[in-house]
């Protein structure tokens, strides 16, 4: 997943463009929580500044009042892949022999990573991580560098050449450029106040920097803001691409994305109330009470229990300083993690017919342990609904779904994974119901559960010139 933020001061007087983007990766914490990272340029320098850990560990006051700077970019890391360590983190800053500065963050990932970085590492390119973030930046820097070609055609390279998902900002001394996948996979939009441009994944975090929604970055779009102001090159994302269509992930309305933000045009939390009213409009288990497992299936579980008209509670109690089981990244942790972040509240739930509701079922770690909480505290009855179909697939596209091994709906039917859960019942929202909520439905990504993977690159006949090369 992860979370990047792009802030541009046009005017004189503003410097603290590096508070604004930790503010803003602030409010992006829930995209990761490893790593997080700053670059801001002060017009001539880029400074970096990346740790692991949260956005307010690192950046407190009085670290961000010394990056003094008019451009920033920020980044919150979730692994995919790559290990868990500070080579890892983003933003990646580059400094050529001939004295430029490059800085890079970037969300998403790229299905061809290995070949394109053996491709390069055969003309003497050296790489320090596993990320796709700073393989991204060393084939821009290539092109621009080596083969003379400006910013904005080394971007369309990467458009010609890279399968995968990325919503990316480049920063050079007084500029910023963003730029978006042509099937326009993770979110990415741009706000804009006075003087002062945001670039965002997730438009939640525009309050808190003071400015407002403007619009998504297009798929294929290329951005540049500088002191003459936002200019856009719009390019046609079917030169770079298999099919007509986005692929928009419609995981972000369901899970990842705050409710607060407004993702593909789409208001998530009244996109998740919808997918609870359509759950409770097949429903014939009516329950004495609906309790979502907080925080993510919140609104999910308020449109079910308003659609069947029954009571809606805060059964369980979530601790918010353990992070989001899934996306820690080894097993044992999560597991331990999740025994420690809930409580439930027995009042709610002895002697009555309950039903938990969850936005979806990954690897069913959480939800097992949680039936059995539920139960000791007296249920009558435990069921689940889930407001999304089963996860069968893994995702390439920057969610941690590794492998299909993984993911309980891959290995068990439903009948297997409600004995599992050991609930009384357990139904998911069919596909065809998900689709029929989503405007523009033929412009996503479904394929985590219809395993049908719609991000394609044209092939290529060129490759990496075999050129000898340092920066
Ligand atoms: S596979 Fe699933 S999680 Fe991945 S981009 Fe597609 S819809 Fe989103």
């Amino acid at each position: 997943m992860c979370g990047i933020i792009g802030i541009y001061q046009k005017d004189k007087k503003h410097t603290n463009a590096a508070k604004l983007a930790a503010y803003a990766l602030f409010a992006e914490q829930h995209r990761g929580q490893e790593s997080c990272g700053i670059a801001v340029s002060d017009g001539n320098k880029i400074s970096i500044t990346k740790e692991m850990g949260l956005v307010k560990e690192v950046f407190t006051e009085k670290k961000s009042k010394k990056m003094d700077g008019k451009l920033a970019i920020g980044h919150v890391r979730y692994p995919t892949k790559g290990k868990s360590n500070i080579n890892n983190a983003q933003p990646y800053l580059l400094n050529t022999l001939s004295g430029q500065s490059f800085a890079l963050v970037g969300n998403g990932d790229i299905v061809n990573y290995s070949n394109i970085r053996k491709q390069l590492e055969k003309q003497g390119v050296f790489f320090e991580s596993e990320n796709d973030g700073e393989l991204i930046l060393k084939y821009l820097v290539f092109w621009h560098i080596k083969k003379g070609l400006s910013i904005i055609e080394s971007i369309k390279k990467i458009m010609q050449n890279f399968q995968g998902s990325y919503s990316t900002l480049l920063l050079i001394k007084n500029k910023i450029y963003a730029f978006r996948d042509p099937y326009g996979n993770r979110p990415f939009i741009i706000g804009k106040k006075d003087n002062t441009y945001v670039f965002a994944s997730e438009t939640c975090c525009l309050n808190i920097v003071n400015v407002d929604f403007i619009r998504e970055i297009n798929p294929a779009e290329i951005l540049i803001v500088d002191e003459k102001g936002l200019k856009s090159t719009p390019q046609n994302p079917n030169n770079y691409r298999t099919s007509n269509h986005n692929a928009h992930c419609v995981f972000e309305m369901i899970y990842f994305s705050r409710p607060d933000s407004i993702v593909y045009n789409h208001k998530v939390y009244d996109f998740r109330e919808k997918l609870g009213q359509k759950l409770a409009e097949k429903e014939s288990n009516i329950p004495d009470i609906v309790i979502p497992i907080p925080d993510s299936s919140n609104f999910i579980a308020l449109g079910y229990a308003k659609g069947l008209g029954v009571d809606f509670n805060f059964g369980l109690i979530r601790n918010h300083y353990v992070g989001r089981t899934f996306i820690v990244p080894e097993q044992t942790i999560r597991d331990e993690g999740v025994t420690q972040k809930f409580n439930a509240l027995p009042d709610y739930f002895k002697g009555k017919i309950v039903t938990l509701v969850d936005d979806s079922i990954v690897r069913g770690t959480t939800i097992r342990k949680l039936v059995k909480m539920v139960r000791k505290n007296g249920a009558k009855q435990v069921h689940i609904r889930i407001g999304s179909p089963m996860v069968k697939f893994s995702c390439f596209y920057g969610i941690d779904t590794p492998t299909r091994e993984e993911l309980i709906a891959n290995q068990k039917t439903v009948e297997e994974i409600k004995d599992y859960m050991g609930a009384d019942s357990l139904r998911y929202l069919t596909i065809e119901d998900l689709k029929n909520l989503v405007d523009n439905n033929k412009e996503f990504c479904y394929a985590c559960f219809d395993g049908k993977y719609p991000i394609k690159t044209l092939p290529q006949s060129h490759q990496v010139p075999k050129d000898k090369f340092l920066f």
